[in-house]
């Protein structure tokens, strides 16, 4: 299984997303995650697998 190419994608923070968010290439609900650079939080699609039959 290949993971989806949404996987690390960055979230955009305005509004902040809760637990959860829209994968912007599969469409699917997936987790979030936070990740800290510098000075800021941001959030990114976390890892999850590719829709594929
Ligand atoms: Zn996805």
């Amino acid at each position: 299984m290949n993971d989806c190419p949404g996987s690390g994608r960055e979230l955009p923070t305005d509004p902040p997303p809760a637990e959860a968010a829209t994968c912007p290439v599969c469409g699917r609900e997936t987790r979030v995650e936070p990740r800290h650079t510098g000075d800021e939080l941001t959030f990114t699609v976390a890892a999850h697998q590719q829709v594929n039959a």
